[in-house]
């Protein structure tokens, strides 16, 4: 039963924190949205009872005033709920904010304590419109502070304070200033890395290390984003696997090996770079994947490719040698079959062409 309550108190909470989320990730922008919702919890709930109490009392001034405020800050909940527009739900805390603090520094407020608030203006500012323009919004905030402190029979001021103490109040202030700007830089920063490196990772789990190429999953991606719909040409996947490449390690070693596949790599590049994405589908097999094209064109520029690399020597001076590759080509049309027919069925002509004594293409 106690769970329970605690569990549904827990929904109820979260519900109205994230209320206006369009995504359920916790982004820069939930995070701001959270801010906005719990600023507005706390200035419903302090000044809704100060409100009732005032208009019991018959001070119908300040009743207005705070009946005013968390009338705003629960419309401001409401809106952001139903539009998810947090810019303009951020403004509609932020500046009234002001607003209150330049009325509280005005008049000295309760007691003479109103400075006391001015505070939370410099960290909710820069949290919730940014370093840059958080911190133009809290120096401006600033000047108008000043002004009120230098020239307080000019503007009427009401509040009571010694100049030691306005001096103090200024003084505090900037330096909570440049906290909170450091504590936003470092954070900007911090997300910043965040993002490069989780895009770094991203594209290291697409990429072949060695190759630099796209490895299976990347492909496989690239296929399936495809946007197929409009598309007036043919699509062609082709499979390329190098013959006996297992004699390449055994008679010139591994790293031989390996720079065959990067030099191979590199002719796939300057050949199909720009129309095509290649990847290394898996040892010494290639997968090439050419979007919109016309099929008739494809097989000779493959029978083309596979004669330049036929006639490439690889190796190095001393031990220069030559190696041949074999094709498989299918046909995709994305209404007609799975991308995995297709690869099959290139996969197929492959073996078919291996089984015609390698150095070949086959093909739809
Ligand atoms: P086939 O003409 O039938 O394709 O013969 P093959 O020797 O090329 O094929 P097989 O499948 O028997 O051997 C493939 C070889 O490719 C074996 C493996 O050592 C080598 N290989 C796979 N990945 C790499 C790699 O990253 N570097 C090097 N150097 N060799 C690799
Ligand atoms: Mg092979
Ligand atoms: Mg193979």
């Amino acid at each position: 039963m106690f769970k329970l309550l605690v569990s549904r108190f827990k929904a109820l909470i979260h519900n109205y924190a994230f209320g206006g989320l369009s995504g359920d990730d916790f982004s820069e922008q939930s995070r701001r949205i959270l801010l906005i919702n719990l600023f507005c919890l706390v200035g419903i709930l302090v000044t809704l009872p100060l409100g009732i109490d005032a208009f019991i009392k018959n001070d119908m001034l300040v009743a207005i005033a705070t009946l005013s405020i968390a009338s705003l800050y629960t419309f401001n909940h409401l809106y952001l709920r139903l539009t998810y527009n947090y810019e303009v739900s951020s403004n509609i805390v932020l500046y009234p904010l002001f607003l209150l603090m330049f009325f509280l520094i005005y008049t000295g407020g309760v007691e003479q304590t109103g400075f006391l608030w001015i505070y939370c203006v410099p960290p909710v500012a820069m949290f919730l419109h940014g370093l840059r323009r958080g911190l133009i919004e809290v120096c401006g905030f600033s000047l108008v502070l000043v002004t009120l402190f230098l020239f307080p029979n000019e503007v009427g001021a009401t509040y009571n304070w010694p100049t030691e103490l306005k001096q103090r109040i200024v003084y505090s202030f900037l330096v909570l200033i440049f906290l909170s700007a450091f504590y936003e830089y470092s954070r900007m920063m911090s997300i910043r890395l965040l993002k490069n490196l989780s895009h770094d990772l991203e594209k290291a789990s697409k990429t072949d290390p060695l190759t630099n190429l796209l490895n299976r999953r990347g492909m496989l991606e690239i296929i399936q984003e495809h946007d197929s719909k409009e598309q007036f040409f043919d699509n062609a996947i082709v499979i390329c696997d190098v013959d006996f490449f297992k004699k390449v390690n055994d008679k010139y070693g591994h790293n031989i090996g390996d720079t065959v596949l990067v030099k191979l790599s590199k002719e796939f590049k300057e050949t199909w770079g720009k129309d095509a994405h290649i990847s290394r589908w898996g040892g010494e097999e290639f997968l090439i994947f050419i979007p919109s094209s016309l099929f008739d064109i494809i097989q000779p520029e493959v029978e083309r490719f596979r004669r330049r690399i036929e006639a490439t020597r690889f190796g190095n001076l001393d031990n220069p040698f030559y190696i041949t590759l074999s094709f498989g080509i299918a046909r995709f049309d994305y209404q007609k079959e799975t991308i995995d027919d297709a690869i099959n069925r290139a996969d197929r002509y492959l073996y078919d062409a291996k089984n015609n004594g390698r150095n070949c293409v086959f093909s739809d």
